[in-house]
This record gives C-alpha cells, structure tokens and sequence, in this order.
C-alpha cells in the first residue's frame, strides 16, 4: 500500500541535495539559512551562507558584530530587511543564553515568522513542528488534490493539519526538508516531473490530471512601475554617495543620490533637485549614461543614470533620504544594494574614473 511518508523520505535519503546547511544543521546554521533563503534561491544563497560562518563561526559571533558589517556581508542578497532581522534575532538569542528547543522562543525572534520558527524547530532541534512555505503548499495541495487557497485561513490549516498527519516524529526535520525539496526539483509549479516522483503512485492531483492548477491561490498583483534617477558625480577622489538610513528601504546601504521623477518632471530636471534636496549639492547634468531596470516585490523600477558635475562649491549634507553623504573611492568594499551596483557599472563607475 502507498504510504508517502516512508515514499519521501526513502526518495529524500537518495536524491537529497548535498547543501552547506545540511552537513552540520547546528541551531546556528539553520537559522542563518532559513533567513537567507527566504525569497532567495539556494544557489544564490550558498556563497554567502559560507562567508558568513567563516565571518562569524558563532551565533555570538554574529550577534557581536557591527550593523555595517553586517550589512556589508549581506550586499548583493536583496531584501535588505532580512538581514537587520538577522542581526536583531542573533542578538537577542545571545542574551537569552542562546537558541532554544522551544517553537514560542523562536518565534518571537524578529523577522522569524510561521514557517522559520517551524523549520529551525524541527530541523535543529528534531520538535514535532510543520513547516510550510510555497513549495510545501503545493506539494501538499497536489498529494491530497486540496483545492482550498493555501493563503487563507481553512486552507492554512488543512495543509497544516496534513503535514503534521504524514511527519513522523523521530524525523521532523528531515520530512520537512524532503517536503521542500520535493518541490523545489521535481514538483515544480508549471512542469511537474510527476513521472519520476516519489508520490507518483498515490497523488491525487496527478491522478485527476489537475497537477498544474494546484495550488489554487490568487494571481500575483503585476509589480507598479516606477521612473526614477541617479547622479554620478566624481569628486576627484571617488564618487559621491549617500547611505541609507536604518529603517529605510535598504537602510544602511550606500548608492549614488538617487530619487523618483516627479509627476510633469523631466529626467534631467529631477536628477538636479535629487543632488540637492537628497545630497544637498547644486549640479548641471553632463550626459545622460542610460537606464537599469529593477524588480522589487511590488515595484518595477526604471532609473535612468546621469552623470553630473557640480556648480560652485561643493559642500554636501545628509537628508531625509540619506543618513550620511561620502566620497567613496573605486574598490571600496562598503555595503551597496545589487541596483547601486548596477548604476554605477552602467557608467563604468565602479572600476574607473571618468
Ligand atoms: S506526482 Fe506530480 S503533482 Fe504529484 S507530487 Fe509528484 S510531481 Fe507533484
């Protein structure tokens, strides 16, 4: 008879895929992932998994560290959030005497939500816990063909209460990991591999031939799009860039001064009261050098990039916008978000002078 929880984890125990946070899940190196990994994919993540426990081997280590350097680690990730929350939840473990095997104290870490406290319960400490993110959603919905939306309440819970039917205690974590697993290489959202499937035999949705409608959940709102600019301005010793401030998007994070266009405003014209009102320096634009594109989760932002001069003397101050204002020599290894790094690049700024 098919019983999928003996299926996953047999298929889990062969297929499994060899990640750095697998090899030695100590209470430390599952939280770390669990928060890199969130909106980020594995591959993405490893690099910077690894840096990070040569960084700070030790939660206490992390939990010691500066909130720049912190920050400046974390660069290039996105979804800059994740990282303050990182920082806060490490320092307030250390102070609780460490991470604990108690779902409550997990959970009431900053940024640790539902799914987080679940996986680091079960996963570093073997605790009876579910955890449900998008993959298990849909592995769950399409086994028992739940048309519920997983989104809302009822659906929560039957997937809630089904993971927790199928996990067997002495291994948690492990089915945990196989439920997500299972999702993010063979269940995939359009083209699952039912064939080759672990839950080939007894899946419902396969059965029914309504794999890739499931889970039911509501279309994702198209990201706002946005106009924005950016003004490069060499100062002789390196370009001028503004940071962030803390509870800002992308707080603690280094860019050229940049900001929206204005509605009726001309690119050129917003780049000009952006170097002022945002970095308080008056400037006349040389070129315009282009536009990058990028995607936030609700935003679609196009920034076109100036290269600016200054108008008379320059004497730059901090703003609402940006909690200090610097030259920034090339190579510096200062924390910058992975669009300021594609605004400088556009014009060649990250490695050469003008
Ligand atoms: S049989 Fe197909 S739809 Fe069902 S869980 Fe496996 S891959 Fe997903």
């Amino acid at each position: 008879m098919f019983d999928p929880t003996r299926a996953l984890l047999e298929w889990y125990d062969r297929h499994q895929r060899t990640l750095p946070w697998r090899t030695d899940p100590t209470p430390y190196h599952v939280l770390l992932s669990e928060f890199m990994l969130q909106q980020t994919r594995v591959e993405t993540v490893i690099p910077y998994f690894e840096r990070f426990i040569a960084r700070w081997p030790t939660l206490s280590d992390l939990a010691g560290a500066s909130s720049e350097d912190v920050m400046e680690a974390w660069a290039g990730l996105g979804y800059y959030r994740r990282a303050r929350n990182l920082h806060a939840a490490a320092k307030m473990a250390v102070a609780q005497g460490g991470l604990r095997a108690d779902p409550e104290a997990i959970r009431a870490l900053p940024g640790v939500g539902a799914y987080t406290a679940g996986a680091i319960a079960s996963i570093a400490f073997g605790l009876p816990e579910p955890a449900v993110d998008g993959n298990v959603d849909r592995v769950i919905s399409r086994l028992s063909a739940l048309r519920e939306d997983p989104t809302k309440a009822k659906g929560k819970r039957l997937i809630r209460e089904k993971v927790m039917e199928l996990q067997p205690a002495e291994r948690a974590g492990d089915f945990n990991q196989a439920l997500m697993e299972l999702g993010a290489t063979l269940c995939s959202p359009r083209s699952p591999s039912c064939l080759v499937c672990p839950w080939s035999e007894g899946c419902e949705a396969r059965a029914l031939g309504i794999a890739e409608s499931l889970p039911n959940k509501p279309k994702k709102k198209q990201p706002v799009p946005e106009r924005g600019v950016s003004g490069l301005l060499w100062t002789g010793q390196g370009w001028l860039m503004g940071r962030r401030p803390p509870d800002m998007r992308l707080g603690g994070l280094w860019e050229p001064p940049s900001g929206l266009i204005l509605a009726g405003e001309s690119s050129s014209d917003a780049v000009i009261r952006v170097m002022r009102d945002h970095a308080g320096v008056e400037v006349e634009v040389v070129r315009s050098l282009g536009e990058v594109l990028h995607v936030f989760t609700h935003r679609r932002l196009t920034r076109e990039v100036f290269e600016v001069r200054p108008r008379g003397v320059m004497e730059p101050c901090a703003s609402a916008s940006y909690d200090a204002i610097e030259t920034v020599p090339l190579g510096d290894s200062r924390g910058m978000s992975k669009l300021a790094r594609k605004t400088l690049a556009l014009g060649g700024a990250l490695t050469q002078e003008p």
